[in-house]
């Protein structure tokens, strides 16, 4: 059995006051039988931190630097993640490939470096609407995925999260079918299958983003491949987010 996660990604929103107020309404209304994870921008990451503290809720980076320090102006390094009190830590997200230029080499090294650290990456992937209309999601996918796990053990890819999250699909409303997602997610569970092994495939959780709503988790969450969700407008404001969270319970 595989724990069904919900993270939040807040992207660029939220000053201090409004993540700690966030939090807090999400922390109180968390279930225990789901894994609930926060990802707010870098400047509230101890204040979220320190509403967090005591409970479940996991705390994530949207980003960061491979190397534990240095001369890297604007980034922030793993360890210093962790020594906030992040647990997780989003990697690859496609508005970090599309806008600043995120290679699968530089996913590759950023997840290995979470891994070394104790962070539990969020390795995301997905096809743009053009390589889905040109048939090629299943190759880009697989290269994504086949990049970011390459060199990685077994057990690290078991304990690692996947966040499947078409392009096409991300803050314009537009989600993909059920089916849709369970295709792609049944595709990179069978392709991790082979790289890394059966039993690290059957325990790796695959989570499905792209305008996850409350009226969409349902039927998304029915599906067999699918371990949880990606959420990003949709977690800026606790009730639509705990709604996701507190998805129907029939479908667990
Ligand atoms: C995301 O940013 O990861 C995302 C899935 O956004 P949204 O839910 O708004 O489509």
């Amino acid at each position: 059995m595989r724990r069904p996660v919900i993270a939040g990604n807040w992207k660029m929103f939220k000053t201090v006051a409004q993540a700690e107020a966030l939090a807090e309404a999400v922390c109180q209304g968390a279930s225990g039988d789901v894994d609930v994870v926060m990802a707010p921008p870098f400047t509230a990451l101890s204040a979220v931190a320190q509403v967090l503290k005591g409970s479940r809720v996991g705390l994530a980076g949207q980003n960061m630097h491979h190397e534990t320090e240095g001369a890297f102006t604007g980034e922030v390094s793993p360890a210093m993640l962790k020594d906030v009190g992040c647990s997780h830590v989003i990697l690859g997200h496609s508005e970090r490939r599309q806008l600043f230029g995120e290679t699968d080499e530089g996913v590759a090294r950023k997840t290995g470096a979470a891994l070394a650290h104790g962070l539990t990456p969020i390795v995301c992937v997905g096809e743009t609407l053009a390589e889905r209309e040109g048939a090629r999601t299943m190759e880009v996918v697989e290269r994504q995925v086949e990049r970011a796990l390459r060199g990685l053990s077994a057990d690290q890819v078991a304990a690692l999260l996947v966040a499947y999250e078409p392009v096409w699909a991300i803050g314009t409303g537009r989600t993909a079918t059920p089916d849709q997602a369970q295709e792609v997610h049944a595709f990179i569970r069978k392709h991790v299958s082979g790289s890394h092994g059966a039993p690290a495939a059957a325990a790796l959780r695959i989570l499905y983003g792209g305008s996850v709503k409350p009226d969409n988790i349902g039927a998304l969450m029915a599906q067999a491949d699918l371990d949880g969700a990606l959420v990003g407008g949709a977690s800026l404001e606790a009730f639509s987010f705990l709604k996701i969270v507190h998805y129907p319970p029939d479908v667990r």
